[in-house]
């Protein structure tokens, strides 16, 4: 694939919508031109594709609202769009989030709203501008005025705690997180528990000195389950011992796969007040589980949602994820189907998102995927919203077919507060463990501070860590960073 651009030059998002058409070795050569006339920008596109040449236009008439800070952004817009329309013709592709190449469509929305538009505006001007259907300007708006419910509420002094645990019993072939297969790392698993122990009492300290208060803890990873009942009771006592707990909205434990749960661990953590457990199936097709490597069976699933029922837990959330690997429409909807019989509090639809190199990027086709993908994630959103659930978050991740989105729907009075925080970085987040990024919300924006994600690392240089929560305790007291520290 080749790029020339004329009159403006938008490389990165040119780059992003190129890979949803085409791969880097197609015989393409993309050409944008874009002038300007008043407030309307007319982009103009040439494809050479295999020998053809497809064209493609848009015109823009520049919206009056926050014009200033967004110019360069609807010049890309333009030829991003003008870009699509020729695509389009040659390989048919539909996008239901048009030319939206951000990963926060909802903070979107949010801040053209802040900027005077109503809801009602802001759905024309996306379908207008990025060529966004109905349904997800729809879901975007939706999202955002769910998200205002949870942001509004959040305390100046307080942060969230995010705990990595980089341990899973065996290695998901899709999977794109920070974790490791005990198979290789288990032995340290020990080691990595005393560590961040040790990185709790250092964080309570920080956090009492700097005046801040918890509202939300998230224990991710990784699946922390991976931990053995005794692991466990140790890293849940020793965040009851030393963090103040008194103004917390929300304590998650991510018991991700069924096949790390038992009762035990599960009264563990209810003892030690956890109120949200995540557990998820991501399908209930047994074949799928066998094909991406997870190692349960669906079987193991219910099981552990009993489980998780009959100990009493406020909200349990489970994910699916559509698109996985010959999962057709009917695959899926049962899914759906099973998961909205249970009646969890929260549903989280995931669509396939495989990096460059995974192991599965090879199996899919781009546009029956991309066509498929959109269809089971309009079912899930109808079926949801017909069962009492709404969606409160969504995020997209690069290289999801379509461009489409990941979705969290609740029922009411159920919203994650964490990962609604995560999303609009609206709170400090203090990461512990392993993978995790501290995410300091400072007057002049936010200051990201990264754990080490590998839990080798993790554990030998601990006195790295330790200097880190101390630059984090130099910002939360309002102090700046340059580029070799403070
Ligand atoms: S359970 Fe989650 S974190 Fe663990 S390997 Fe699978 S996808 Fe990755």
């Amino acid at each position: 694939m080749l790029l020339q651009q004329n009159g403006f030059e938008c490389e990165y998002e040119m780059n992003v919508f190129m890979r949803l058409f085409f791969d880097a070795s197609d015989d393409v050569y993309v050409y944008t031109n874009l002038t300007y006339e008043g407030d309307i920008i007319d982009a103009y596109c040439e494809i050479i594709c295999n020998g053809d040449t497809y064209f493609g236009e848009f015109t823009l008439n520049k919206p009056k609202t926050g014009i200033e800070k967004t110019d360069n952004k609807y010049s890309s817009v333009c030829c991003t769009r003008a870009f699509i329309n020729a695509a389009q013709k040659i390989t048919k592709i539909s996008l239901p989030w048009g030319a939206m190449c951000g990963v926060r469509p909802a903070k979107a929305v949010t801040k053209l709203v802040e900027d005077g538009m109503s809801y009602a505006d802001a759905h024309k001007h996306l379908k207008e501008a990025y060529g966004v259907t109905d349904e997800k300007c729809k879901l975007a708006c939706k999202v955002s005025q769910n998200e205002r419910k949870i942001l509004d509420g959040i305390r100046d002094n307080s942060v969230s705690i995010y705990i990595g645990i980089p341990f899973c019993p065996s290695r998901c072939l899709y999977c794109s997180f920070v974790s490791t297969d005990i198979g290789t790392t288990g032995k340290y698993i020990d080691e990595f528990v005393e560590n961040l122990l040790k990185e709790i009492e250092i964080t309570a300290q920080m956090l009492a000195e700097c005046g801040k208060v918890i509202e939300n803890i998230y224990i991710g990873g990784g699946t922390p389950t991976t931990l053995n009942e005794n692991q466990l009771e140790r890293l849940l006592s020793k965040i009851n011992e030393c963090f103040d707990l008194s103004n917390m909205n929300e304590f998650t434990l991510e018991a991700g796969r069924p096949d790390t749960i038992t009762r035990e661990k599960l009264e563990i953590a209810k003892r030690y007040n956890v109120g949200r457990v995540s557990i998820n199936p991501q399908t209930t097709n047994n074949k799928t589980l066998a094909k991406i490597g997870r190692r349960h069976c669906v079987g193991e699933f219910f099981d552990a949602y009993s489980l998780a029922r009959d100990v009493g837990f406020d909200v349990i959330n489970t994910d699916l994820i559509a698109g996985l690997p010959d999962e057709d429409f009917d695959d899926f909807k049962k899914s759906i189907d099973n998961l909205v019989s249970l009646s969890p509090e929260n549903i989280t639809v995931h669509s396939m998102s495989i990096k460059r190199a995974a192991a599965l990027r090879h199996k899919i086709s781009r546009l029956t995927e991309a066509e498929c993908m959109n269809k089971m994630l309009s079912y899930a959103q109808e079926t949801l919203e017909n069962n009492g659930y709404t969606p409160y978050y969504m995020y997209r991740q690069k290289n999801i077919s379509g461009n489409l989105e990941n979705v969290g729907y609740a029922k009411d009075g159920t919203f994650s507060f964490y990962n609604v925080n995560i999303m609009e970085e609206a709170q400090t987040i203090i990461a512990l463990g392993g993978g995790g990024t501290s995410k300091i919300v400072t007057d002049d924006g936010i200051e990201r501070i990264f754990n080490f994600k590998d839990p080798i690392e993790y554990i030998r240089k601990f006195d790295e860590i330790v200097k880190r929560k101390n630059d984090i305790k130099y910002l939360l007291k309002g102090g700046t960073l340059n580029a070799d520290g403070k």
